[in-house]
């Protein structure tokens, strides 16, 4: 199963993307992890990156579609893959579509999570993230088993440089005038499936899954 999961900062696409892994044994492709694991290694990329995200801007396509390519080869993508906050411009679209096309895995579907603008603000302020494998967590949505550290792998938690208000505002701004474009982009390829994202975190998951196995037979 190869799938876009798509939609605003704070919809839901990590946490979802986390489940559907396990569920289907097919990696999580998520260019935000990898950009902040680039920006702890503070490689030159990395610094550039920070700098971006900080600001919650967009890294240039060229450096993410790079990144989204080369994993895309890995062995474990075989099976199929989950991309989680990729592609986020039409560029960055096209040359998805270019790569898939080489590679021959097409994609099954685009999953667009239709949510509550007003909602993810305090979403994004309540998440947080770990430092060491990258799970998000909410203080009240999906709070970890122990304050402070990741139920997975006991790493700490922390706020993300970017999911302060002043920043979340430009994030969404940028997300209306680059991303949202892309429903009609694959609308019109006939791949985008509507979820609803403002159930719980399960619900949601089960609205996913069973649209997916619509979609697939
Ligand atoms: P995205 O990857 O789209 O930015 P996340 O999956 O990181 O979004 O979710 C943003 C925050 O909202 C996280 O703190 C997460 O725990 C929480 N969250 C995710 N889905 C839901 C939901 N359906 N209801 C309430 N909170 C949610
Ligand atoms: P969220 O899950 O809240 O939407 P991400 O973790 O996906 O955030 O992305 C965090 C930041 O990383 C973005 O604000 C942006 O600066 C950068 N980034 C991630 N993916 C991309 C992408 N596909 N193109 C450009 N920049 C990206
Ligand atoms: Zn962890």
């Amino acid at each position: 199963m190869k799938i876009i999961l798509l939609g605003p900062p704070g919809a839901g696409k990590g946490t979802q993307a986390a489940m559907l892994m396990e569920r289907f044994g097919i990696p999580q492709i998520s260019t935000g992890d990898m950009l902040r694991a680039a920006v702890q290694t503070q490689s030159s990329l990395g610094v550039k990156a920070k700098k971006i995200m900080d600001a919650g801007g967009l890294v240039p396509d060229d450096i993410v579609v790079g990144i989204v390519h080369d994993r895309l080869q890995f062995e474990d993508c075989q099976k199929g893959f989950i991309l989680d906050g990729f592609p986020r411009t039409l560029a960055q679209a096209d040359s998805l579509k270019q790569v898939l096309a080489e590679l021959d895995k097409p994609l099954d579907a685009v999953v667009s999570l239709q949510v509550d603008i007003d909602a993810l603000v305090a979403r994004l302020t309540g998440r947080r993230t770990c430092v060491d494998c990258g799970k998000g967590f909410h203080l009240q949505y999906d709070p970890p088993t122990q304050d402070g550290l990741c139920s997975v792998c006991g790493g700490r938690l922390i706020l993300r440089d970017d999911d302060r208000e002043e920043t979340i505002r430009n994030r969404m701004k940028i997300y209306q005038e680059q991303t949202a474009p892309l429903e009609d982009y694959y609308r019109a390829e006939g791949l985008l499936i509507d979820v609803d994202g403002m159930a719980d975190i399960s619900t949601v998951q089960q609205a996913i899954v069973m649209a997916l196995s619509g979609s697939l037979s």
